[in-house]
């Protein structure tokens, strides 16, 4: 198989620009094309002028179809509505679809698994290693550790972070479910205010922060009588997911059409 010819969408935004960045930096991979909303002032710019490594003779255009026909796999991190579209045109294409984005309301992402009859789709909350090692270790935790042990996730991101919460700690709640063999949405609670009920025994709370830069913070705390474990893990550069997504994008490549997690790429599925 030759080099990998990659598309990166949303490239105009934090992580799209980090995506080029690495994609140029690794072995076997090109950007081909870059994609961006209609209407954006990204629209036209040099992908690598955008991404700070230098003219990479691609510009930035609102056309998927074009852009998809053309290229082996799409690094997506946009939006919900968008990611669900690509994922149609990437069937289409019979292609790769790596998918970072976040914020899915309950049963949205559905559609993904028709498309992945012809595409390779590899969507996960969180592409980094040592969030997927976390959650492996979370699944085992919850798994030997009995009811009295209250489990709570914690994160904190930075201010223009839009959805709650995090795809991340959505993961880290469902590899917790999973461990105790529970179905995570008749058991979580996603906010408290104001005087309730107390704690019901066997619930996974989450809570969140939002503030500042903080690129991503996720502790899974099990709190029992007199003791408390915490699995924590911090994000110290954006570069983490992106270099997941790539290797991710290269796995892909050689798999059969499916639907795939981040475990499955990183051999993490304990
Ligand atoms: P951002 O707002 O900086 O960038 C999003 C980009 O997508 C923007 O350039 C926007 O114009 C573009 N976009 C939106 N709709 C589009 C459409 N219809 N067509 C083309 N482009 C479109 O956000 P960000 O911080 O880069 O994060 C993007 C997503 O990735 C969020 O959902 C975030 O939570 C998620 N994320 C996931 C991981 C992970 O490891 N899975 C890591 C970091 C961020």
């Amino acid at each position: 198989m030759g080099r990998m010819r990659l598309v990166v969408v949303g490239a105009g935004g934090r992580m799209g620009r980090v995506l080029t960045r690495v994609v140029t930096e690794t072995e076997g991979a090109d950007v081909v094309a870059a994609v961006d909303r209609e209407g954006t002032d990204v629209l036209g710019q040099d992908v690598g002028e955008l991404a700070g490594v230098g003219e990479l003779g691609v510009q930035v255009t609102d056309d998927p179809l074009t852009a998809f026909a053309k290229a082996d796999g799409v690094l997506d991190f946009t939006a919900p509505a968008a990611s669900l579209w690509f994922a149609e045109l990437a069937a289409q294409a019979r292609i790769v679809h790596v998918i970072g984005t976040t914020g899915w309301a309950e049963g949205e992402d559905k559609p993904l698994h028709a498309a992945a009859r012809h595409a390779r789709i590899i969507k996960s909350g969180n592409m980094s290693l040592g969030v997927n090692m976390l959650a492996a270790l979370v699944r085992k935790a919850a798994a030997a550790l009995d009811s009295d042990f209250d489990i709570e996730v914690l994160e904190m991101h930075h201010k223009h972070k839009v959805d709650a919460p995090s795809g991340t700690a959505l993961l880290l709640g469902e590899a917790a479910a999973k461990g105790r063999g529970i179905d995570l949405s008749a058991h979580s609670v996603r906010s408290r205010d104001g005087i309730m009920e107390p704690r019901t025994a066997g619930d996974i709370g989450f809570a969140t922060l939002r503030g500042g830069s903080v690129i991503g913070e996720h502790s899974v705390i099990f709190a029992g009588e007199g003791e408390r474990i915490e699995l924590t893990h911090r994000s110290e550069d954006r570069q983490l997911f992106a270099r997941g997504a790539v290797k991710a994008a290269l796995w892909g490549f050689d798999q059969k059409p499916g639907f795939y997690s981040m475990a499955d790429v990183l051999g993490l599925d304990a």
